[in-house]
């Protein structure tokens, strides 16, 4: 029998989660076996018109599906579950196990329904406390607090040390439906010499602690005091402990409910049944029933906190909706901060609502990040607590996981132990020493567009962008196969690139260019080649609309022999 090499290594690759907010997915691999840590999705930025969301490449996995021992998942937001069913199929097999807390478990479960064709997942459920093994990992799970609930961080014995995830975490002493950081565990943890800690970045360029969900509350509770119109709230349909709070103060100020938008509605489902969201029984009413309420008795909930295009808020502001209009003492909180990238969309919806006389509230204070992500001075305590040998911050752009690095070195943790890195760089960690190597693994971004996965490549994304900056230029040129001369006038039709009744000069010498084009091209006698007139036409007429008007619409040239 051959001898097994003694493996003293262990390798961690980031799919996604480093340089951007979202898309979370991690993969650690030791004597070539995987544990795969949560599968999440981002949501597109403004340059990338008609995507729907990004998911991870798992390209890498798909040709090493046997070896993979297992998927735990830390909590049910979307950044973390949401690609499972855009992805699990690929690496799906009958023993595949899962491991999440109930209300991720729920979640995962509930989504899966909405989409057709997908494999028969056995989530076993894990809590505070629960442990598993998996080929050479033994996983802990460990309560964290965030603005979910049922969230776990994980304390993963390997052969080679010790390995502390986390999850996406704050101090919370006084949490709502929650129980309080429990410091007594987290001390406990680290007195177990911890090799490596995986460590969430989200909040980390911000200083001192976060606000505890109480106070957060309270803060939204001045808003409520201070209203008498209708109090609209946009937020993260995932952010349960934000529901809970606007359903606690809406109730104590006699306020209905009215619900809006798909993933809002069945999460709160979700988490009633679970009993993590309590509620009277009258509080929800159907949103079409608000309208017999006086304002000061309605709050409507809704997705779209982000500038969404298709969620709620959006049709609300752009007077889409079917029967929501803003009215002009309505009061407008967008209860969750921008997702860098969405700055501008949300600016949109924002001056939308504005100018049809509402207010607005985009409250620091229920900061989304501020509000669930550990900052600066919990970031150090965690490092205090665990002393972990090494350091890799997670979840979060470039700016978050460098400032969480600087602040580690702060503590007195060493350079050489902390590694900054990028998607699908592979980090090797031996007791000794962690270091990226030089291979690299495909970490892209795969888009989802709608049913479609992965099929809007950069080259469909380009030529979008280009339509939607600059527009598009079709030239249709008849062209007579006898003489190789074009025939008539060229037909030009134009979207969003310039209004033509008022550019007939300008079109006139495009269409004089193109004759000329088509003419030499064809004239020499012997074989005509097409593709390289079309090429002509949209290179020329592409630098020649260029010089008249500063702008690059996409040109297509179709030319038609008869
Ligand atoms: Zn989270």
């Amino acid at each position: 029998m051959k001898q097994l090499k003694k493996v003293n290594n262990l390798r961690v690759i980031l799919l996604g989660g480093l340089g951007e907010v979202g898309r979370n997915m991690m993969l650690l691999e030791y004597n070539k076996k995987i544990l795969i840590i949560d599968m999440g999705f981002r949501l597109p930025e403004e340059n990338m018109p008609g995507i729907d969301y990004i998911i991870p490449n798992i390209q890498y996995l798909e040709k090493r599906k046997k070896d993979i021992l297992g998927i735990a998942f830390t909590h049910g937001h979307y950044d973390h579950i949401g690609a499972i069913p855009y992805l699990i199929e690929k690496i799906y097999k009958k023993d595949l196990e899962i491991f999440a807390s109930p209300l991720t478990k729920g979640i995962i479960q509930k989504r899966q329904e909405d989409f057709s064709g997908q494999p028969n997942l056995n989530i076993k459920e894990v809590k505070n406390g629960s442990k598993i093994k998996l080929g050479s990992f033994k996983i802990e799970f460990f309560r964290q607090n965030h603005n979910i609930p049922d969230n776990l961080g994980l304390f993963i014995e390997t052969p080679i040390g010790n390995i502390l995830h986390t999850s996406d975490f704050k101090f919370d002493k006084n949490p709502i439906n929650d129980l309080p950081t429990d410091f007594k565990k987290l001390n406990e943890l680290g007195k177990r010499k911890i090799l490596l800690m995986l460590s969430d970045s989200t909040s980390a360029e911000e200083e001192s602690h976060s606000l505890s969900e109480k106070e957060i509350s309270e803060n939204l509770e001045e808003i409520f005091k201070a209203t008498k119109g209708r109090i609209i709230i946009a937020t993260f349909a995932s952010l349960i402990n934000r529901i809970q709070q606007i359903i606690t103060i809406s109730e104590k100020y006699k306020r209905k409910i009215g619900l809006e938008g798909y993933s809002m509605r069945t999460n709160i489902e979700i988490a009633k049944k679970l009993g993590y969201i309590k509620a009277k029984k009258d509080t929800f009413i159907k949103t079409r029933q608000t309208q017999n309420y006086p304002d000061e008795r309605v709050t409507i909930l809704c997705t779209g906190a982000q500038g969404e295009s298709e969620a709620a808020l959006m049709r609300i502001a752009s007077k889409e909706h079917r029967f929501l209009k803003i009215k002009e003492k309505d009061t407008i909180v967008f209860s969750s901060s921008v997702i860098p990238g969405n700055e501008r969309t949300v600016q949109f919806v924002k001056d939308a609502i504005l100018r049809q006389g509402a207010k607005v509230f985009h409250y620091k204070m229920m900061d989304i990040h501020a509000g669930g992500h550990a900052k600066k001075e919990e970031l150090k305590k965690m490092i205090e607590i665990m002393k972990p040998k090494f350091l890799i911050p997670i979840h979060g752009q470039h700016s978050m996981l460098f400032s969480h690095a600087e602040l580690a070195q702060d503590m007195g943790m060493h350079q050489e132990n902390i590694i900054v890195a990028e998607n699908g760089q592979i980090i090797n960690v031996d007791p000794k020493q962690i270091y990226i190597v030089k291979e690299k693994i495909l970490s892209d971004y795969i888009m989802v567009d709608g049913l479609g996965v992965g099929d809007v490549g950069e080259v469909v994304l380009r030529d979008r962008q280009m339509l939607a900056k600059d527009g598009m230029f079709v030239i249709v040129a008849i062209v007579d196969r006898q003489t190789g001369k074009v025939r008539g006038s060229p037909d030009i039709i134009s979207r969003g690139f310039v209004y033509l009744r008022e550019s007939k000069k300008l079109l006139a010498d495009t269409r004089k260019k193109v004759v000329t084009i088509v003419d030499k091209a064809t004239g020499t006698g012997g074989a005509v080649n097409w593709s390289y007139i079309k090429d002509e036409i949209r290179n020329k007429v592409g630098q020649f609309l260029f010089s008249k008007t500063k702008r690059r619409p996409m040109i297509l040239p179709v030319v038609i022999e008869v």
